[in-house]
């Protein structure tokens, strides 16, 4: 009774004999299953599809009673067939009827049978139907038998999805039609309605069953041979980083492509007469169908690594490796991708991009910076969204709240789209105030700056109406690069920004790179507190050479013109007094080489450090300018790691702790005549802009998108009512000035 070896793949060729038929999707599937009979030995097959209430209809059967079909219909959960969608594994019953699920239905005529196979009809670790097998003897079927089951069935579900095979009403996608809402970490702060596009766009397989099985088996060899190669390549290079790769994942990966289990089951499934693509294909849906179903969340995430590696061998298999950014995107793509680099996504057409989900990474990571820049919306950390999203899908990114909703409702669609064009007007309030000056009613004029460090951040600067550049991070460059920048490129790239900031002043900060400014390739080694390790000014003068060649291409950029130069995470005086005896080296250089000096050279301190607050009569007397790095100053005033989120808004920035050791800046700034400017994130909260103002702060820097909100709150604001109003509350032992600045805001009308 058993089938024969060669059994499953002759039922695959007789198969596929009927899908080249030209008769309706009824008669295709009624053959089907006699098919499927014959080839088991069997007096009754059937196949129940599921429709989009969610129960399973007999669509057909060979061997129950014809008006059985399309009349049964089982509740989800409904008898054994029930059971079988509900597990999404195979089944089988000697004596099916005395199974205490086992469900009765006249009309079937099945009660004659005892024996009772079953196997899930799987798509995307989803059950979208079940294959059924019925005996009238008590019998076993052999492991071949429902092997062969499996096969059919999966050859069955690639071919309903692949459209016009069944009425409307039987779905594969019960799920597209139901909104769905995923929480991520905002890296940017907008709002985007628009199109889902996948990074990496799935595969399709389309031809399933096998001509040549050898050849087949080959064919997979050689990919699974070239993905693992590449990825022991590019773990061997260490430019992960520039690929958007996470160690990681690589390592799940290589886990997998050597792992026996899979090889073996990639192996079973080519031995049933499928292609190399299926057999991918099949026994990524059994191992999804298996870990979908595991209560441990870990499991959640082996089960995207499959699902990524499974993507990759059929991308190969398939010889499609472009990514979406090469092929026709929408006009309003939102793009969604598990990794990405920053190169990637500079890949896309910026026009078309409206917003970027990412399933992992930091919120300051390379590609999360690089999206800021691009002024798109865009969250990190949005676990889920790719095991259910199809490209093409309608999404809602509210990267400001930090969701993701995908096909969305009607009613979600209206409460956006007021929502965007409610922003649309303030912005487009803001953008009259671009020309006014950014002058308080009691007529003290605020600087206000923008914070850049890549060439796209350069158009913000004329659209903001911005004064100049109060910080540029020259780190950007280091951190997307794959290799070190050469002496050229950093000249290239600064004669770039000086350019295209024309007569506006751009303040560049010397290279900040180490704590979580990961540049791969400087090799600083592990370090157990690296906010607190080698970095910035620290590396700079223990490594002259590198801030030399940095402070040189500066230099020759500038080529005549002003150069401001900013030095970070100075913690004592002799460090700026060294740093600035490096740049003096290099000013001396210049007419060596033949450059021109400078018209003016300025060099400043950032106050970041707390230890510098108890130096401000020593240091600020050298310096030419200095900006308060509030991120880094707050973090180390309160022990509280800024990347955090389990610490980082354990504090106020508006706690009388933080803003008197602000006020103490602002003074000791005025006391010495040395121009003060604050370029950390509070300066861009219209409410903590105008607590300091109220501490003394005439300059501040922020991101383009809070000049407007900002210098409208300024126009609105007195600063000496304000200050004095400050200056009580600082007496006060109140735990956080928020509420008080707060209210002193609503009673004098300052619009925040
Ligand atoms: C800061 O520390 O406030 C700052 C502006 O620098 P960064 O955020 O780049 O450390
Ligand atoms: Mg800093």
């Amino acid at each position: 009774m058993p089938a024969s070896v060669g059994a499953p793949r002759q039922m695959l060729r007789r198969l596929r004999e009927v899908m080249a038929e030209h008769v309706s999707a009824q008669a295709r599937l009624d053959k089907i299953v006699v098919l499927i009979a014959s080839n088991i030995v069997a007096e009754v097959c059937s196949l129940y599809l599921r429709r989009r209430d969610g129960s399973l209809e007999l669509m057909a059967t060979e061997g129950l009673n014809a008006v059985a079909v399309h009349n049964t219909h089982l509740k989800p959960g409904e008898g054994l067939v029930g059971l079988i969608a509900e597990q999404a594994e195979p089944k089988q019953f000697a004596d099916a009827q005395h199974h205490p699920a086992f469900s009765f239905r006249p009309e079937t005529g099945e009660e004659i049978y005892h024996s009772f196979v079953g196997v899930p009809v799987l798509r995307g670790g989803d059950t979208i139907g079940v294959l059924t097998v019925q005996n009238r003897i008590k019998r076993q079927y052999s492991d071949e038998e429902v092997e062969a089951l499996q096969t059919t069935a999966m050859v069955l579900a690639e071919m309903i999805a692949s459209g016009g095979f069944l009425a409307d009403e039987v779905t594969t996608e019960t799920r597209r039609s139901t909104n769905e809402t995923f929480k991520g970490k905002p890296i940017s702060e907008t709002v985007a309605l628009g199109h889902i596009v996948l990074h990496e766009p799935r595969v399709v397989v389309t031809r399933l069953i096998a001509e040549d099985a050898d050849l087949e088996r080959q064919r997979l060899l050689v990919a699974i041979e070239e993905l693992t190669g590449s990825i022991d390549a590019m773990m061997e290079r260490g430019d992960l980083a520039r690929a958007g790769e996470h160690r990681d994942v690589l390592e799940a990966f290589r886990m997998f492509a050597h792992d026996h289990g899979w090889r073996r089951r990639l192996d079973e499934a080519l031995a049933t007469g499928l292609t190399a693509e299926a057999a991918v294909q099949r026994v990524r849906n059994d191992t999804r169908a298996r870990m979908m179903r595991m209560p441990d969340p870990r499991f959640r995430d082996r089960l995207h690594d499959i699902d990524d590696l499974s993507n990759r061998l059929l991308r190969l298999l398939s010889g499609d490796t472009q990514t979406a950014a090469m092929g026709n995107l929408p006009e309003d793509s939102i793009v969604i991708a598990r990794t990405m680099g920053p190169a990637e996504l500079l890949d896309y057409d910026r026009h078309r991009l409206r917003g970027l989900v990412l399933e992992e990474g930091g919120a300051n990571s390379h590609v999360a910076i690089v999206a800021r820049a691009l002024g798109i919306a865009a969250i990190t950390q949005c676990k889920g969204p790719l095991d259910v999203v199809e490209p093409g899908d309608a999404a809602i990114l509210d990267a400001e709240g930090g969701e993701l909703h995908l096909r969305p409702t009607q009613e979600l669609i209206s409460a956006y789209s007021d929502k965007v064009r409610f922003r649309a007007r303030r912005q487009a309030q803001y953008a009259a105030l671009r020309d006014v000056p950014a002058v308080t009613l009691d007529d003290e004029r605020v600087g206000l700056n923008i914070n850049a460090g890549l060439l796209y951040d350069m158009p913000h600067l004329a659209e903001s109406g911005a004064d100049g550049i109060g910080l540029f991070r020259t780190e950007l460059q280091f951190m997307i690069s794959p290799t070190f920048p050469r002496l050229d490129q950093q000249t290239q790239l600064y004669q770039s920004i000086i350019d295209a900031a024309g007569d506006k002043p751009v303040v560049f900060r010397s290279l900040d790179v180490g704590g979580d400014k990961d540049v791969r390739y400087f090799r600083i080694g592990a370090e157990e507190n690296p906010a607190l390790g080698w970095r910035a000014i620290r590396m700079a003068l223990d490594r002259p050479a590198l801030f030399r060649t940095q402070i040189r291409a500066l230099l020759r950029a500038t080529n005549g013109r002003e150069l401001n130069i900013m030095l970070p995470m100075i913690a004592d005086v002799w460090e700026f007094k060294q740093a600035r005896a490096l740049i003096d080296r290099e000013v001396a250089l210049l007419e060596k080489h033949g450059w021109p000096q400078p018209s003016r050279l300025l060099i400043g301190v950032m106050i970041e450090v707390p230890a510098l607050l108890w130096q401000l009569d020593s240091i600020l007397p050298l310096v030419d300018f200095a900006s308060v790095g509030s991120n880094d100053l707050l973090q180390f005033l309160f022990a509280a790691d800024r990347g955090n989120v389990r610490v980082a808004d354990r504090f106020d920035p508006l706690s009388p702790s933080a803003l008197r050791a602000l006020r103490q800046v602002a003074r000791g700034a005025e006391k010495h005549g040395v121009p003060l400017t604050l370029c950390g994130e509070m300066a861009g909260k219209t409410l903590e802009a105008m607590a300091l103002i109220g501490l003394g702060y005439r300059s501040l820097s922020m991101a383009p998108a809070s000049i407007g909100p900002v210098k409208a709150m300024i126009r609105s604001l007195d600063a000496n009512n304000l200050q004095q109003r400050l200056d009580e509350l600082l007496e006060g032992h109140a735990a956080s000035l928020r509420e008080d600045l707060k209210s002193f805001a609503d009673t004098s009308g300052v619009q925040l």
